[in-house]
């Protein structure tokens, strides 16, 4: 620090800075400061939400973890843009920026750049110095250091080849709620992004990534380090069957991934946050033009023994009833129904008006998966030939699963699958996934990942159903607030199996399925639904599913709590969806006429509840004007939802 000191004394003099650093964002609110030692702090409407946190990091270009800010620029960021497959399809975006140069007591220097807009924070490092062409970067001292009274809502990072056929990590553990910082994480590996923080009472904060592509590995936070707080960390050396390197390396000049901080004082802002999209350009152009919509998909609950013709017959069947576009088929297609017969069952689908999303495994050599086809996306050769058979016999999709990891090696898989893909104007699915980093507006056949503890679960056992509400509530807030989700849900089986008769049991009400249809978004849901329900599921909830939107045109959020409870509304061709639900013991009270009155005030609202769609007159005589008569207000029990649809 001396050294740092005295260097920092003499370019202070050069320089005649003022110190320290500031940017605050369009209105005001939000503030990130950097201090002349280089750590950020953030303050939102005065209350501290980072206390001065590290910047900088190790390299193969020298050890910058120990800085001084030596020059700072401000400028302005702005622009639109329109996107089909996230919360919003037309954005506008402003960020205030501030660039800080970042000088090492050798004297080399890199830049930090922040963004920082009403409510969101994007920063990354960027190398743009003229003596280097490349860079590999050993560890980031880059670190989030919350107030003490803070609380945490965090999913931790798995152990590496642990789980099915050793494929973790995949993005697929529980969650743990309004946690005091000091909570070790379950692996003691940290948390995956997205990550939500409670800064008591001074406001919200989720902390994640994006832009990450094939010139970085995906990160995660560690765990809580007293003091300091936490740490970006790289992937494990053992992921990806210990193959490829932890440590990223790119071209200069370049830049590493945008972190990102959205804070408010309630959820909302997170909600409803496009900052994921906004800092990321377009990886490529596309020449086609992909479709999104609905799917049904065999595997959810017939599971493997579903792979066959007979039975594919049957769930593009029900995706016709349905007036869905898709049908996915899912592992063993090439082994049980074949190459040959496949191309007559999609010219089947075909003659239905049903495209086909197709099955891969990723691997390859990194898990033990023996699901097939196995070692065709691993590689551009095998990948390419395969590809081109899919375009020949009309396929529109693929779903590639069980990845190895979040190193960058994994990194360029995602990036070739998708590149090629689009060569083929295939769209692609991830399961057994990272999270996805802005990929929805870099890759443009990008549809969706998992990287969910998702519908699979609930069918693998009775926990799940009983904690099906809970995690429900907190996907709007984490999970879904920064990526496309690929749930698989939306069941109307009373049982998750084929029999519907035994096995595990649904806890929520079929009112609460339909409202995860809005609240969770994905361009392509692939929903939990069986033919016997086209039999047994009530006609209101049928006819629901056949109008529902799968793409949006805008997101409010009405209220929540990650865990207890979660009302969104999502807008499309000028029709508002509200979905609510409640995961907590008690009764969640919707007020309808709040509702009415956020969305232009309606004389009716159709209201999807208590086992009926009706058309609803709200009460707008009340006198209490800070409370709705009781007429207005529409009790939720615990595992209960509703859908509002007005226009
Ligand atoms: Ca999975």
């Amino acid at each position: 620090m001396k050294k740092i000191s005295s260097l920092l004394g003499f370019l202070l003099c050069t320089y005649a800075m003022a110190t320290p650093h500031s940017v605050s964002g369009p209105d005001g609110r939000l503030t990130v400061t950097v201090s002349d030692d280089a750590r950020y702090s953030v303050i939102f409407d005065g209350k501290t939400i980072l206390q001065p946190s590290p910047l900088g990091f190790r390299s193969s270009r020298g050890d910058f973890s120990s800085v001084g800010v030596t020059d700072a620029q401000t400028s302005v960021e702005e622009g639109t843009y329109t996107l089909d497959r996230i919360k919003k399809s037309s954005i506008s975006y402003r960020y205030n920026v501030l660039s800080c140069t970042l000088t090492n007591d050798a004297g080399d220097s890199v830049k930090v750049e922040f963004r920082v807009g009403d409510n969101d924070i994007a920063f990354r490092y960027v190398i743009d110095n003229p003596k280097w062409a490349s860079i590999r970067i050993f560890e980031e001292m880059t670190g989030f250091d919350f107030p003490r009274h803070t609380t945490t809502f965090l999913t931790p990072q798995s152990d590496a080849m642990i789980g099915w056929q050793r494929t973790k990590p995949s993005y697929e553990e529980f969650y743990f709620l309004d946690k005091p910082l000091s909570e070790k994480s379950q692996y003691g590996h940290g948390y995956t992004f997205p990550c939500l923080f409670k800064v008591g009472d001074d406001g919200w904060a989720l902390v994640s990534e994006t832009g990450v592509d094939s010139r970085y590995c995906g990160s995660r936070l560690s765990d809580w380090n007293e003091p300091g707080g936490y740490k970006i960390e790289f992937p494990m050396p053992e992921e990806n069957d210990g193959n490829g390197t932890v440590e990223p390396a790119f071209a200069v000049p370049g830049a590493t991934p945008w972190r990102t901080i959205t804070v408010g004082s309630t959820l909302k802002p997170i909600a409803e946050s496009t900052v994921t999209w906004d800092v990321v350009e377009p990886r490529y152009d596309s020449g086609h033009t992909y479709k999104y919509g609905k799917g049904t998909w065999s595997w959810i609950l017939w599971q493997d023994g579903s792979i066959n013709y007979d039975d594919q017959v049957r769930y593009i069947d029900l995706a016709a009833r349905m007036d869905f576009q898709y049908v996915l088929i899912d592992n063993f297609w090439d082994r049980n129904i074949g190459y040959d017969r496949m191309e007559e069952l999609v010219r089947y689908a075909l003659s239905k008006g049903v495209d086909v999303f197709l099955w891969y495994s990723s691997s390859g050599y990194w898990n033990d998966i023996s699901q097939c086809p196995l070692n065709k996306m691993d590689s551009p050769v095998e990948r390419k030939a395969e590809m081109k058979w899919l375009r020949e016999i009309g396929v529109k999709g693929i779903k590639v699963d069980f990845f190895g990891g979040d190193k960058q090696e994994t990194m360029r898989i995602y990036e070739g699958v998708l590149s090629d893909a689009d060569d083929y104007g295939l769209m692609v699915i991830f399961h057994g996934c990272t999270l996805p980093r802005g990929w929805e507006r870099m890759y443009p056949n990008y549809v969706g990942s998992e990287a969910v503890r998702a519908s699979e679960n609930l069918v693998f056992g009775q926990h799940e159903c009983d904690i099906e509400a809970q995690n429900a509530t907190l996907h709007p807030f984490i999970r879904n607030a920064v990526g496309c989700m690929e749930f698989g849900g939306c069941f109307l089986n009373r049982y998750l199996n084929k029999s519907n008769a035994r096995g595990p049991v649904r806890r929520t009400t079929d009112e609460f399925e339909l409202a995860t249809a809005v609240l969770f978004q994905n361009p392509i849901q692939n929903f939990a639904l069986a033919p016997n329900n086209l039999e047994d599921a009530p006609a209101y909830c049928l006819d629901f599913l056949r109008g529902v939107p799968t793409t949006w045109d805008d997101i409010r959020y009405i209220d929540g709590y990650p865990g207890k409870y979660a009302v969104v509304a999502r807008k499309k061709a000028g029709k508002w969806y509200i979905a609510a639900i409640n995961a907590d013991e008690t009764p969640y009270s919707l007020d309808l006429k709040a509702i009415a009155n956020e969305f232009g005030s309606p004389a009716t609202l159709t209201v999807l509840h208590g086992g009926a769609s009706r058309e609803m007159a709200v009460n707008y005589k009340a006198k209490d004007g800070s409370r709705a008569g009781k007429a207005n207000l529409l009790d939720l029990a615990q595992n209960d939802g509703a859908v509002i649809i007005i226009g």
